[in-house]
């Protein structure tokens, strides 16, 4: 069976490979839209309007978005809204189109009543045209530029002359949204407009447009020439384009309504944006659509722009929306999975990808996800463990209702509460290959089943009885040796073969022999050797020798939680945990298992390649390998799907930052400047402008001429420094994706001004002065200092013997004594006058002592004594000093404490005194006390004396009233 499986499977793999040949040779099949990483951006994160009219990026990086708000500048991280017209100086605030200028990098915003803006960074600078809507800016090669109005076509040359077009100079129609550069013939470039009553290209010789009439004469929506030259134009009639003819034909496939954006993407299919159909995708013989359902913000798209990066942007009336290939994709809902977090994921032998979530059971099909819930009870299952047969009959352990065997989506079989078992619980379910055996682990032993006529029969149950380290299962793992590894939350149970088949005896492992790991979540059999998923990374053992090896943190893996492990074709090693998804190339494993080497490197994966979560579930299994090589993952949000043989193609390198700016205490640093002298703060602000996950960018900072080595900054986005020295530095800042290589540095020069006094000329005068008057000075000194030193020697020598005296502990209880304890109400006292605090002080006394004396001797007394004492000092807080008072009576200064606070700590400390036993003295051992509580506040008094008069007289009131109890003082408590 299995041979035969592994020879389809060739066939499979053979198959697919001549099938993509063909394509192979010249372009890459593309990843079908939905399987790009997308993110949503709208009000919600920043944005100041959900309607984003245009994008581009400047020259720096920066994405430029035309907002009704105004323009906005992104950079990964935060929106700058320019919505001040004293500052734009546009007409109003709103802007239809944003461009850059293709000479001078200024950017050019256009909008309402004829507005224009430049921004070169530091100023705007307006301009007006007409008193229409202006829609769209060109730049030509002449820096001529030409604006597209509601009135016509507007053109302003270098020296500010201004030319008008309309319908007496050859537009259809006056109405103009669009205007385009394309290159023509020999390279001439033409400047083509479109109005709504068709498209015009502008003849230089006659200075007029003519009407290009092989279109229809609708509503121009769209210009592009693309890589080839061609250009597509689309219109409300639809979707042309050029042929190497220079005539137009309709697209070759009909489009859904009109196309309002047009841009070709890296992989040379045409991403086109329409008004009520989302974003769709034209390859050469094929479309696809993506809108609302499949998580697009809104199905009105207004413009696409492709960055630097090749990630592709779609705004729309909604808010704006990034897809970027990456090396992950996750499958969510939008995908038709059924339930977002997925728990478990398999493989069954047809190739058909199974996935469980909390939420039900999805399959994939001819590349869709649908859900399977025919049934009532599938309905919404949550889903634990997902396994098939050698006949493919699925098995499903679930949460609730056991587990279920289904064949072509129904439900053939159920084991549950009801027919044996003893919670629904199953944590795992696992047919055996080439039997009719199917284990199921719960949290009550492992059960051996078998469908027999419908229904699920109980062949065998292990418990611990039978020798398992727990009853609980938690992940099973077949071993080519037909040997069975059982885990549970903390242990793990050799299954080990007889003579008969699945007569297995299990053993115990002892895990402390070879590994610190306990928690065993899954495991694999790979060429020959068992691998498991634990607590503290993998454990592997070699099936013929059965030693062990233990891959944790300390040979390398980023964190120790892995709960999911899995083999590539290629042998790499994928591992799953809730930081992410590992790789380990199956050399450097090869190396690790050999002892060549004792630090595996690996590669660390998140949600910057691609993930929507990088939490990796604990599922039975969590992670499986398909047909086509590749691995799946069940994650928090949806399953994660990646491509092995795509791992070095998809690097995320960082661009270097742009530094935005440096300010000091006196207002903005240019470069190469000098910093004044008396400067404190100097704060540089920079940013990398990368968007593939603009959070997940590292940044390190360094300041040459006062770091010695790169500082992290992790995503700080700025390093300030407080007290640099004079002199000339230079601040250098680089980014990176998590685990990729350090970007360029980008760099800024500058210099710290000196005082006269942190001049060298000034310390050499300086410093003669000095020696000179030094000189003198130690002459007479040492002189006095000889005298003194009798003296001293005598006054020190007399304190010591003092200072022993009044050591400040109690010998016997280590705590502080009565001295200690007085000099210290005495500060306290001062304190809570000075600052007006509550102080609270407390007297305690063990009732009876005396007897316990008697009954246990000086001896036992004293060390029922000393654990009280342990006792209270650990129930004091910190700031509390606690004292022994003398004998058997303890005080304790509770500062900045009201009666209640300390009432409460008493409290405590007395039901601890009551529960205390000590067993060294004697098993029934007890002891009480008594206390007296007084504070500041209630004494209306901050003298020392009096508080402990007071403690000592509510002390007294605890006796008297029986012992073993907490009395406070009242202000009108006249007793005593
Ligand atoms: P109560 O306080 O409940 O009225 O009764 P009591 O028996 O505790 O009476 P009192 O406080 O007057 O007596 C204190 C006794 O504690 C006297 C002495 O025998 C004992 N004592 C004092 N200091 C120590 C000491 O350091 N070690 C031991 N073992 N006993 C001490
Ligand atoms: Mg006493
Ligand atoms: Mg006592």
């Amino acid at each position: 069976m299995k041979q035969l499986s592994a020879a389809l499977w060739i066939i499979q793999l053979f198959l697919l490979h001549s099938l993509l040949a063909p394509h192979a040779a010249n372009a890459k099949v593309p990843n079908p839209l939905n399987e790009y990483a997308m993110r949503t951006w709208t009000t919600a994160h920043g944005l100041p309007h959900n309607s984003v009219n245009a994008i581009t990026q400047s020259s720096d990086g920066y994405l430029w978005l035309a907002t009704w708000e105004g323009p906005v500048r992104y950079n990964g991280r935060e929106f700058a809204v320019f919505d001040d017209i004293q500052i734009t100086q546009m007409p109003e605030a709103g802007a239809l189109d944003i461009n850059v200028h293709p000479n001078t990098g200024e950017i050019i915003a256009a909008g309402p009543r004829g507005g224009v803006v430049f921004f070169n960074g530091q100023q705007w600078r307006p301009l007006q045209f007409g008193s229409g809507y202006a829609y769209e800016t060109v730049v030509d090669a002449l820096q001529r530029l030409w604006v597209a109005t509601s009135a016509g076509v507007y053109r302003l040359d270098t020296s500010g002359k201004v030319d008008f077009f309309d319908v007496s100079k050859g537009l259809p129609e006056n109405t103009t949204i669009r205007i385009a550069l394309v290159s023509g013939a020999n390279n001439q470039q033409q400047v083509w407009a479109g109005t709504r009553g068709g498209l015009a290209v502008f003849e230089p010789s006659t200075g007029h447009f003519a009407k290009v009439n092989e279109l229809p004469t609708a509503q121009i929506r769209e210009i592009r020439q693309l890589h080839d030259g061609r250009v597509a134009v689309s219109s409300d009639d639809g979707l042309f384009i050029q042929q190497s003819t220079g005539e137009f034909k309709p697209w070759p496939v009909a489009v859904k309504g009109p196309i309002t954006a047009i841009v070709e993407g890296p992989e040379g299919c045409l991403w086109v944006g329409t008004f009520e159909y989302g974003v769709g995708r034209l390859c050469a013989n094929q479309q696809e659509w993506l809108s609302v359902e499949q998580g697009l913000p809104n199905s009105h798209v207004l413009d696409i722009f492709r960055d630097r990066e090749n990630n592709m942007w779609v705004s729309t009336h909604g808010g704006f929306a990034q897809f970027r290939a990456a090396l992950f994709t996750s499958f969510t809902p939008h995908h038709g999975l059924k339930g977002a977090y997925a728990r478990s994921v398999h493989v069954d032998n047809e190739g058909t990808i199974w996935v469980g979530t909390n939420d039900g059971l999805s399959y994939r099909k001819n590349g869709r996800f649908v859900g399977l819930d025919k049934e009532a009870r599938l309905k919404a299952l949550s889903v634990l463990s997902i396994a098939s047969d050698d006949a493919n009959r699925l098995y499903v352990g679930s949460y609730t209702e056991g587990v279920l065997q289904l064949q072509d989506g129904r439900i053939t079989a159920q084991l549950n509460r009801d027919n044996g078992l003893m919670l629904n619980e199953i944590r795992v379910v696992k047919p055996i290959p080439g039997s009719d055996y199917v284990l199921v682990g719960t949290p009550n032993g492992l059960y051996v089943t078998e469908v027999r006529n419908g229904q699920f029969v109980i062949v065998k149950h292990f418990t611990s009885a039978d020798g398992m380290a727990s009853d609980f299962v938690h992940s099973l793992t077949l071993a080519s040796n037909g040997d069975l590894w059982v885990s549970s939350t903390s242990t793990l149970t050799h299954f080990k073969t007889s003579n008969s088949r699945f007569d297995w005896k299990p053993e115990a492992v002892n895990l402390e022999e070879f590994t610190r790991a306990r928690n065993i979540f899954s495991g694999i059999n790979h060429q020959q050797r068992l691998w498991l998923a634990t607590d503290q990374g993998v454990l592997t053992r070699d099936l013929s020798s059965g030693t062990w090896q233990w891959l944790g943190r300390q040979q390398g893996l980023p964190f120790e939680k892995v709960f999911t492990i899995n083999f590539d074709t290629q042998a790499n090693l994928w591992l799953g945990g809730s930081r992410g998804i590992i790789r380990v190339s199956a050399e450097q494993l090869e190396q690790w298992l050999s002892e060549e080497i004792k630090l595996v490197t690996h590669k660390l994966f998140s949600e910057a390649d691609g993930m929507k979560s990088r939490q990796i579930t604990t599922g039975g299994l969590a992670s499986a390998l398909d047909t086509e090589g590749h691995l799946w993952f069940a994650s928090a949000v949806g399953a994660v799907r990646v491509d092995p043989s795509q791992y070095n193609t998809h690097k995320n390198s960082a661009p270097p930052p742009v530094i935005e700016s440096v300010t000091h205490d006196y207002g903005v640093l240019e470069a190469t400047a000098e910093l004044p002298a008396d400067n404190t703060r100097t704060a540089f602000n920079y940013v990398a402008l990368g968007y593939q996950m603009p959070e997940q960018i590292e940044y390190q900072v360094r300041m040459y001429g006062y770091d010695s080595q790169w500082i992290n900054r992790e995503d700080n986005l700025t390093t300030e420094y407080t007290a640099l020295p004079p002199g000339n530095y230079r601040f250098a800042v680089r980014t990176r994706y998590p685990g990729e290589n350090w970007s360029q540095p980008t760099e800024f020069s500058f210099s710290k001004a000196a005082y006269f006094y942190q001049r060298p000329w000034f310390w050499f005068v300086f410093a003669i002065a000095l020696i000179a008057f030094v000189g003198g000075l130690v002459h007479w000194r040492i002189r006095q200092l000889e005298k003194m030193r009798a003296r001293l020697q005598a006054m020190v020598h007399k304190q010591t013997l003092e200072l022993e005296q009044l050591a400040l502990t109690d010998s016997l209880t280590g705590l502080a004594n009565r001295r200690a304890f007085d000099q210290r109400l005495a500060l306290e006292v001062k304190n809570s006058t000075r600052h007006q605090t509550p102080l609270s002080v407390g007297l305690l006394d063990l009732d009876y002592f005396k007897e316990i004396n008697d009954r246990y001797l000086h001896a036992g007394g004293d060390i029922i004594l000393t654990q009280v004492a342990k006792l209270i000092a650990t129930n004091a807080r910190e700031i509390d000093l606690v004292a022994r008072w003398g004998g058997e009576e303890f005080a304790i200064i509770f500062p900045d404490t009201t009666q209640a606070q300390a009432a409460k700590i008493l409290e405590r400390i007395r039901l601890m005194v009551e529960q205390l036993e000590v067993p060294e003295v004697s098993e029934d051992a007890r002891v009480t006390v008594s206390i007296g509580l007084v504070s500041s506040q209630s004494a209306m008094s901050s003298d020392a004396q009096q508080l402990l008069k007071l403690a000592d007289r509510m002390l007294y009131q605890a006796k008297k009233g029986g012992r073993n109890r907490l009395s406070i003082y009242q202000a009108d408590d006249i007793s005593g």
